[in-house]
């Protein structure tokens, strides 16, 4: 797929006040710091548009971006960040719940993983949760270029095999790198594809 245009429309603290969902959306979301805004940026192929930060757990916020005046990809608040407050991560949950369980014109959930690491629990939990409310979702191992192949092979088949426990079937696996746009073309076909569906 060709990226023609990337606009950001707008940010939201509240489900009530998003855009009207008349095209599809797919959500983007993951630990803080899993390079979430780097990702967005590399497949839009424009480096601003979602802000990149060394500062985990800033933004509580759901953010759309309107691609090619077709669909949206939302940026949605990282989760796990060890320094909210219990209440912020409450407030959080409540939010993106809404959101997820809500959202008719969400598509898929691509969920991020760094691939540097082995299996996290509040990743594997956060895959059980999608699949309890049968919301489609993509796994997304970011980072690639960080370590050798072998390495996050190695990490991706651990990750499949955790979710094989809960799952008959594994849902789609992308390996990432934003800083050599690595996996851009395989996410913007499945989108496509989905578009088309
Ligand atoms: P977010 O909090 O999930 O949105 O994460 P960011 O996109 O802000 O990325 C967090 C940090 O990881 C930043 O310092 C990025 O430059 C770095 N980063 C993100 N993606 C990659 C990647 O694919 N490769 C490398 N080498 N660094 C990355």
């Amino acid at each position: 797929m060709i990226i023609k245009s990337a606009t950001f429309i707008c940010s939201n603290t509240k489900v009530s006040a998003l855009p009207v969902a008349n095209m599809p959306e797919y959500a983007f979301i993951g630990r803080s710091n899993v390079g979430k805004s780097s990702l967005i940026n590399m497949l839009v192929n424009q480096h601003g548009l979602a802000k990149t930060s060394q500062r985990p757990g800033k933004t509580q916020l759901i953010n759309h971006f309107l691609i090619n005046e077709k669909w949206y990809i939302v940026d949605l608040p990282g989760y796990g960040y060890a320094k909210v407050s219990k209440s912020s991560r409450e407030n959080w949950e409540k939010f993106i719940r809404n959101y997820i369980t809500k959202r008719e014109s969400l598509q898929c959930v691509f969920v991020l993983i760094d691939s540097r690491l082995e299996p996290q629990k509040i990743d594997l939990e956060f895959c059980c949760w999608m699949g309890e409310i049968q919301i489609p979702f993509a796994l997304v191992f970011t980072k690639a270029d960080k370590q050798g192949a072998v390495k996050t092979d190695k990490n991706v088949s651990a990750f499949k095999k955790a979710l094989g426990g809960w799952f008959e079937e594994i849902p789609p696996c992308f390996v990432t790198s934003a800083e050599k746009s690595t996996g851009r073309d395989q996410v913007l076909s499945f989108i496509e594809e989905v578009n088309h569906d």
